[in-house]
């Protein structure tokens, strides 16, 4: 007996229906970045496996657990991507995009983790992600969290708040490593395995581990903005005024430290409770040392990513509501000759009113299942195209929403006839 084919664990097929929702909000947040002057850039979902331990950092969860890498057919270390940020860098190098130019990106598709499958967590999902290149901030960092604030307003997403950090120069940040250093290694009997493995190789992943039984040590922790150098405290108080001036609320947390290692000073989150435990909806910063350390000139540079199915699930949780996706008029024929008519009719009606949704009933039937069909389609008119109709030059129109009675219209007539009745 064969087996039906099973889908990978925690990668999600996207109905119909659902879909109409995430190319919903997928638009409303590309209309908002296009309309600040972000360009779209399309990106391979496979790069060398280099790039990304050069980037994310060998020692965070993502480069030591939770990527798919695989040799291809020549052997060469090819990884899906787990994050968008390292292969527009790339791409960036790659075709001179950052040579004596600013660049305002956006990209998005599917992102690939290898973690453990739950509500919110899955190992494709969906990222939005926006990128500026070449420009120092603050003003620039400020611009990138009004973007996503002006974002949640138009939705009506309320149920989210920002908390912003900062972590200083790669200086100031091995200044506060080595207190970070000092601090664990007091506690040590208490880390856990991987905050241990990282106290000797990366202790500030140790402020962002997941287990709830290193929470009191990490809030116990010494805190960066306490090493802060002086440029970045600068650049991180630009920041809040301008976030001020705009009316964008935010709480400073100092913990928030974000699980990559190319950041540096900015980093920032819009964290929600109404999802539960995966409550990072949007999350960015700046990695101003990245460009450099892949072997480019010095480039600072800013971006943000959102998770598409957090997005959609926090839409929902606000009472936000799907776009209607059922059709406008169902065609149904019936008799001799019919159907060329019928056809005729759907493609002129298509050219006539801009944004119709036409169905033709497909496959024959008698009138009652065409009907049955027309009711199924949502339609809120069906067009009955029959025999003696068509003698006549004319054409029947049932609402099928209202208890409306059937009316006729000359075929000439239709056009604006249903233009004026469509909701
Ligand atoms: P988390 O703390 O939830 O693991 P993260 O810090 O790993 O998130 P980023 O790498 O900053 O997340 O990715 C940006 C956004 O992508 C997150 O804010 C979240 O909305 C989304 N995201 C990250 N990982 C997943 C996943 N496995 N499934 C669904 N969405 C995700
Ligand atoms: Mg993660």
């Amino acid at each position: 007996m064969t087996t039906k084919p099973t889908a990978i664990r925690g990668m999600n097929d996207i109905l119909p229906g659902t879909s109409a929702t995430w190319r919903y909000l997928e638009t409303a947040v590309q209309d908002i970045v296009e309309s600040y002057g972000y360009a779209e850039i399309r990106l391979p979902l496979l790069e060398h496996t280099e790039l990304f331990k050069r980037s994310i950092g060998e020692v965070t969860d993502i480069v030591e657990k939770e990527m798919y890498t695989f040799p291809d057919r020549n052997g060469k270390s090819l990884t899906l991507r787990p994050e968008a940020t390292a292969g527009m860098v790339r791409a960036g190098m790659t075709n001179g995009l950052f040579h004596n130019q600013k660049q305002k990106l956006w990209t998005s598709g599917p992102m690939f983790r290898y973690e453990k499958p739950q509500e919110g967590r899955y190992r494709q999902f969906y990222q939005f992600d926006v990128e500026a290149v070449g420009y120092d901030g603050p003003d620039v960092d400020a611009e990138l969290i009004v973007m996503s604030a002006r974002l949640w307003q138009r939705l009506g997403i309320s149920k989210i708040r920002l908390e912003i950090n900062s972590l200083g120069t790669p200086e100031a940040r091995h200044r506060y490593r080595e207190a970070l250093v000092e601090y664990f290694s007091g506690v040590k009997n208490q880390l856990d395995e991987d905050s241990i493995r990282r106290l000797g190789q990366n202790p500030l992943r140790i402020l962002d581990s997941k287990n709830p039984e290193m929470r009191t040590l990490v809030e116990a922790a010494p805190v960066m903005l306490d090493y802060l150098d002086e440029a970045s405290a600068e650049h991180f108080s630009g920041l809040k005024a301008l976030l001020d001036a705009a009316g964008v609320t935010y709480s400073v947390n100092p913990r928030l430290v974000r699980g990559l290692d190319y950041y540096s000073r900015t980093v920032f989150e819009w964290v929600t409770d109404a999802l539960g435990s995966q409550g990072a909806v949007c999350s960015g910063g700046r990695y101003d040392g990245l460009v450099e350390k892949l072997g480019g000139r010095a480039t600072p540079a800013i971006g943000w990513a959102m998770g598409i199915e957090r997005f959609v699930a926090l839409y929902e949780a606000c009472g936000g509501e799907s776009p209607a996706s059922d059709v406008d008029v169902y065609i149904a024929a019936l008799g001799a000759g019919t159907l060329e008519q019928a056809f005729r009719l759907a493609e002129e009606l298509r050219d006539k009113i801009a944004g119709i949704k036409v169905e033709m009933n497909l496959g024959g039937g008698s009138f009652k299942a065409q009907m049955k069909r027309a009711d199924k389609s949502g339609a809120q008119f069906a067009l009955i195209v029959g025999e003696q109709e068509l003698a006549d030059g004319r054409i029947s129109i049932k609402p099928m929403r209202s208890t409306e009675e059937q009316s006729s219209v000359a075929l000439d007539e239709l056009a604006t006839t249903l233009a004026e009745n469509l909701s």
